[in-house]
């Protein structure tokens, strides 16, 4: 992927396209995807780095959903228990099966868990991917070494999957231009065009790099906006009346002590009523998440201090050694686009479900979901683009598409002792892979940030070094990228880094 060749495609580029999307998050590249693979001619804007919005943010796993099931929500469960099975197929490189273990603290609840859980790989059928079953104390105890041994009973075994999102997202938008889309980062939607009827026919963007700005010409517009779908909506429709709510979710990383051991835990039941992952991760523990409503979407959410404390404390009631503000490594926050009628309804009873929307532009809003049902999600959306602007009618091949991952680089020059990740790696980040600052080669090429926020700062410097040699800048970026990193790293307390009471 090119950025310059890209831009300078979409300049020579005559034609109207026939699917412009605008979003460049897991729903906007599998739409990209989906309609390149169709041999439609495909544009995708991204207002600012890709995976920049929740889909880097996520937990990281491929699943149906168990807290699903307990809201009685099957058809959801099913879709992505059917997805996450094509993904495996699919995406061999970067999905991954993990052994998810529920600690039982009585008998009663090794039977309550064991018969959900039932019903989880039951429901999966042909698309299961491994048998659960109930596990004694002591091998709850041998898997799970670090979990509070005072009054266990034993565990119940299931499997998800588990991916890299921010990776599995650059892996799809390689795919989509491999399919000849054209993707650009750092593009931003500003306005819809019309024709004279007040059908949409075009979008104008800006290149949030240079300020230019560019009309292109679209026989449909889809808008994966995500949390920020209801202000593209506006755009066709000013009136358009809100369609969201956000839950903020947030996690923690800590050190593998916590739980060095390769099966995840979760943690079936926390005080507001939802369910808690501590799942390996990259040699570390990802640990979360949270349900926050908030009013306003932002592309920067940060935890909030309580957030934080809720989830030290649900996972130090299972954890021998109880996890403190002082052992985290990392926090990240994300904001679920959540498809809301109901002013006022508590976030975590939303469905995690999709929908469609067309507007009478002829604009398709395709917003909720997961990163699980992305393809579905994507499918349903080229589809109603189809149908809306009356274009050829040629069928999804998603579902049996090979999504690759590029293969490692070989070793190389470490950037940091606590990362594996080289300086090569920040090379093919800029070269192939779009990277434009040194937050994209930090956050989302590579985990650094995610992982250890304090290493990251340390290997910050050499990072920019390289990505302003691959770039041509000069030392003046270089001052202002160290500014904004240490900005988006910030550690307030410091020991905690990047929250907000
Ligand atoms: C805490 C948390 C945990 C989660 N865990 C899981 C999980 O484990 N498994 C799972 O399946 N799902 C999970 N999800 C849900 C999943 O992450 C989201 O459903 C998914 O990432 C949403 O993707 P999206 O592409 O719709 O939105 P986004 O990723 O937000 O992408 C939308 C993009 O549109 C861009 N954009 C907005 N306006 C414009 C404009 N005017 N011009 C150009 N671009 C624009 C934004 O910058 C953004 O990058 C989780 C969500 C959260 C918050």
């Amino acid at each position: 992927m090119d950025r310059n060749k890209n831009l300078k495609f979409v300049r020579e580029h005559n034609e109207p396209w026939d699917v412009v999307v605008i979003g460049g998050g897991a729903t906007g590249a599998g739409c990209a995807l989906d309609a390149a693979s169709r041999g439609f001619s495909v544009l995708l804007l991204e207002q600012h780095d890709f995976g920049k919005g929740t889909s880097s943010r996520s937990t990281k796993l491929i699943h149906g959903g168990v807290r699903y099931l307990k809201q009685g929500n099957i058809s959801l469960v099913r879709e992505a228990l059917r997805e996450r099975a094509l993904l495996l197929k699919n995406a061999p490189d970067a999905i991954h099966i993990r052994e998810f273990i529920i600690p039982c603290y009585s008998i009663w609840q090794k039977l309550l868990y064991g018969a959900g859980i039932a019903v989880y790989t039951l429901l999966a059928g042909r698309h299961g991917i491994g048998h659960s079953r109930i596990l004694s104390r002591e091998e709850t105890l041998r898997r799970l070494p670090t979990l509070e041994p005072e009054g266990l009973s034993g565990g119940v075994l299931y499997h998800d999957g588990q991916f890299d999102d921010a990776r599995f997202l650059i892996d799809l938008l390689r795919a989509a231009n491999s399919h000849d889309a054209v993707v650009l980062n750092y593009c931003k939607a500003a306005s819809v065009i019309k024709d004279e009827t007040g059908r949409i026919n075009g979008v104008e963007f800006i290149d949030e790099e240079t300020g230019d700005r560019f009309a292109v010409a679209a026989r449909s517009v889809i808008n994966a906006a995500g949390v920020f779908s209801d202000s593209v909506r506006r755009m066709s429709n000013d009136t358009a009346p809100p369609l969201l709510a956000y839950a903020q979710g947030i996690h923690i990383v800590l050190d593998r002590k916590f739980l060095p051991t390769d099966d995840a835990m979760m943690i079936p039941k926390t005080a507001d009523g939802r369910v808690l992952f501590c799942i390996p991760w990259h040699g570390r523990v990802l640990v979360g998440t949270t349900d926050t409503a908030i009013e306003r979407p932002e592309l920067e959410p940060r935890a909030l201090g309580r957030e934080i404390d809720f989830v030290l404390e649900t996972a130090g009631q299972y954890l021998a050694n109880k996890p403190t503000r002082a052992d985290i490594l990392s926090t990240f926050a994300g904001i679920r686009p959540l498809i809301s009628r109901k002013a006022g309804a508590k976030t975590s009873s939303l469905s995690r479900g999709h929908e469609l929307f067309v507007d009478n532009s002829g604009l398709v809003t395709i917003t909720g979901g997961k990163w699980t049902t992305y393809r579905q999600m994507a499918e349903d959306a080229v589809d109603k683009a189809i149908e809306v602007a009356g274009l050829e009618r040629r069928k999804c091949i998603t579902s049996t598409l090979r999504i690759d991952a590029p293969p490692a680089n070989g070793p190389g020059t470490r950037l940091h002792p606590k990362f594996e990740y080289t300086h090569e790696d920040v090379v093919r980040a800029v070269r192939e892979e779009m990277a434009r600052t040194a937050e994209d080669v930090l956050f989302r090429r590579t985990r650094m940030a995610y992982l250890d926020q304090n290493a990251a700062a340390e290997a910050a410097p050499a990072v920019i070094e390289i990505v302003k040699n691959e770039l041509g800048k000069d030392d003046a970026w270089s001052k202002a990228q160290l500014v904004e990193i240490a900005n988006l790293l910030k550690t307030p307390s410091g020991a905690v880094p990047n929250f907000h009471d």
